[in-house]
């Protein structure tokens, strides 16, 4: 692999996913990324951006799954977290620009590249990871079940996920926030194995009570979508009486550097976007060389998550010449479903007010922080590519 972060390895974990559905000790989640709606059907040969939700659902039942939830519905609960940890940041007068951290592939570029920068960085968990931790937490107590024999498996876009769910902080003494990390093509041959017509699946719904999201839960997926989603929510804290500012059409598409004004109240918020490496370091010595922003959305994939390198490769196709297709048309299913969604806004989700009524408390309170926060490391020197001291699972010796 050519990571420039080493975040990236490609440790395949279907034997152990199998392994624990045949286990009838163990109660086994699936969470599915917001983008992997969009793209699983290109592995059985339906065209991008083709929109699989419900067959995704069915197809994980009949694998053997015993409940199927959606990292949309984290998704917002990262959304509202971050959101008020920007506004607090406002109200304190920085540190600017806050930065995202969703993104694991972004997060350890940045520990390596710009250690600088880590205490711009929004404390928040990736989704999947809350999910992860609020599954062995609050979804276990609420069923009485020993948090160690509940197993969350994670379909992601991302083989950078793999890495981030190993990290020491991503989990307790008792338990990894999430055990399993399968990417789409690792799901699809899944479904293959176990002899699935994926075509032929009915449409079937998301388990409650963690498969409930917003809109902006979705559009997480593709570039841009996470800023959108957050200013969905600041917006609306320091507006409470309107109910604009939905759509935020400068921070959608393929440009590589996108950015925006927002008005929050008091603020007038200067926010920007940049996804793939390349342009993240762009945007990152701009900021070094004195530009101001508010707030920076950064995805290390091309696209975003719907670029994503656990997403579908199509075999016998150039590459390059159908991606930027291929994006914008997975983007623009992930922008259908938010429009489809009569809940926009992360902080309506039903569910997530459940939960912090529940078992959370108020964002940013003592709960969230200590379930649905994290820390980060700075790494120097910067790894050699190939170390095989690194990953000496991966690069065994002879
Ligand atoms: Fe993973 Fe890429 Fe999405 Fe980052 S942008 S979370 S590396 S798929």
């Amino acid at each position: 692999l050519a990571c420039p972060t080493a975040s990236l390895y490609e440790r395949e974990c279907i034997a152990d996913v199998w392994r624990a559905l045949d286990d009838p000790d163990k109660i086994v989640l699936a969470q599915t990324a917001p983008s992997i709606q969009v793209t699983l059907g290109e592995l059985f040969g339906m065209p991008p951006g083709t929109v699989v939700t419900g067959k995704l659902v069915a197809a994980l039942r009949r694998l053997g799954f015993d409940k199927v939830f959606a990292t949309d519905f984290s998704a917002d609960l990262t959304i509202i977290e971050e959101a008020h940890e920007f506004l607090e940041r406002l109200e304190a007068g920085g540190p600017f620009p806050m930065l995202t951290s969703c993104c694991p592939g972004w997060i350890k570029f940045c520990e390596h590249f710009y250690p600088e920068f880590l205490g711009h960085l929004s404390t928040c968990k990736s989704p999947h990871q809350m999910f992860g931790a609020l599954a062995k937490t609050y979804f276990a107590a609420k069923h009485s079940y020993d948090p160690r024999k509940v197993v969350v498996v994670a379909i992601m876009p991302c083989v950078a996920k793999k890495f981030e769910a190993s990290r020491p902080e991503m989990g307790t003494d008792q338990f990894r926030d999430v055990d399993y990390v399968l990417t789409t093509r690792e799901l699809g041959r899944m479904i293959r194995q176990a002899g699935i017509d994926f075509g032929s699946l009915p449409d079937e719904d998301y388990d409650q009570p963690l498969g409930i999201a917003s809109g902006a839960g979705t559009i997480f997926g593709a570039t841009g979508g996470v800023m959108e989603a957050a200013v969905r929510t600041a917006y609306a804290v320091t507006h409470p009486d309107e109910r604009g500012l939905i759509d935020m059409a400068e921070l959608r598409g393929q440009s590589g550097i996108k950015e925006a004004w927002v008005d929050l109240g008091r603020w007038q918020v200067r926010v920007g976007v940049a996804h793939g490496l390349g342009n993240a370091r762009r945007l990152l010595e701009l900021v070094k060389a004195g530009e101001a922003f508010h707030y920076l959305e950064i995805m290390a994939c091309p696209g975003g998550c719907v670029g994503g390198s656990g997403q579908p490769i199509l075999a016998g196709h150039d590459q390059a010449a159908l991606s930027l297709d291929y994006r914008h048309n997975r983007a623009d299913a992930l922008y259908r479903i938010d429009f489809s969604r009569t809940i926009r806004r992360s902080h309506e989700n039903p569910q997530a007010k459940k939960i912090y009524e529940e078992f959370l408390g108020r964002p940013l309170g003592p709960t969230a922080m200590k379930l649905l926060h994290t820390t980060y490391t700075p790494r120097s020197p910067v790894p050699t590519r190939y170390d095989p001291q690194l990953f000496p699972s991966i690069f065994p010796r002879s």
